[in-house]
């Protein structure tokens, strides 16, 4: 029942970085106007906007204009309820409430921050930037920092800070390597800003461990998908293909990942 309710929950916040997805890049209020079908501008209706459940009852089709919804709004929807259930498993299940909610808002970030670097190649300022200081926050924070009273959680709170900032330093370091490398070699932006800003709120949240697990499975899944998109004829050799996305999926496998001795270092006691 709780599992339930926590993936209920991640599929609502789901709802939610829909509107950011496409209210963000085209400069629109995120509070109003009300949802809207985006071809014919028809408001929708409550019972239309319930997430993944009006999808499939309307067929993936406007109820007005008959056009069909982007697939992107169940999918993000889906992906973001896995995520928070999955976060409860490994974190809320076990009374640990601070972890959970950080991670939580990292995910929701990362997910947001993917579905506006798919469509517009471009990785938003205002999502990514904030984000490497929360990660810090969280670190100092979790572990109860406020209510702790011996010196020696004083001192753990202090390492897992200075942990969050070495891995927001190792993401930006990395980063600005390959982008220096790939201009030599290939002649061409191998990775861009947006890029830096993202792995270092990865380091940020998972410290410069993570950071090297977020851009190995990142670069797994990367692989798979583009090798799958080229050869079913999608994409070619030389398109550009956002990293953002894979960086953010690597990312929250890392949390996920178990026996993740990393964590012992950061959230977890
Ligand atoms: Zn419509």
């Amino acid at each position: 029942m709780k599992e339930f309710l926590a993936f209920i929950i991640g599929v609502c916040f789901g709802s939610f970085a829909n509107v950011v997805i496409y209210r963000l890049p085209r400069n629109k209020s995120i509070i109003f106007p009300g949802s809207f079908c985006p071809k014919c501008r028809h408001s929708i209706k409550w019972y239309d906007n319930i997430p993944v459940l009006s999808y499939i009852l309307l067929r993936g089709k406007c109820r007005y204009c008959k056009k069909t919804i982007s697939i992107r709004y169940p999918v993000v929807e889906l992906i973001m309820g896995v995520i928070s259930l999955m976060l409860y498993e490994k974190f809320l299940a076990h009374g640990l409430f601070c972890p959970f909610l950080f991670y939580f808002i990292f995910a929701l970030g990362l997910v947001i921050i993917s579905g506006i670097d798919f469509e517009t190649f471009l990785v938003p300022d205002i999502i990514v930037l904030p984000l490497i200081p929360l990660g810090m926050v969280g670190a100092f924070l979790c572990q109860n920092f406020f209510f702790s009273k011996t010196s020696a959680e004083t001192f753990i709170a202090i390492s897992r800070l200075l942990y969050s900032f070495s891995g927001a330093l190792t993401g930006g370091l990395i980063v600005a390597l390959l982008a220096i490398t790939g201009k030599i070699i290939y002649k061409k932006e191998a990775m861009g800003g947006g890029d830096l800003k993202l792995l270092a709120a990865i380091g940020a949240f998972l410290g410069w461990r993570g950071v090297f697990l977020s851009i190995f499975f990142g670069s797994i899944i990367g692989t798979i998908i583009s090798l799958a998109l080229i050869y079913s004829k999608k994409k070619k050799w030389d398109d550009y293909v956002p990293f953002g996305p894979y960086l953010a999926a690597g990312a929250i496998i890392a949390i996920l990942y178990k026996g993740s001795y990393f964590l012992s270092l950061y959230f977890i006691p």
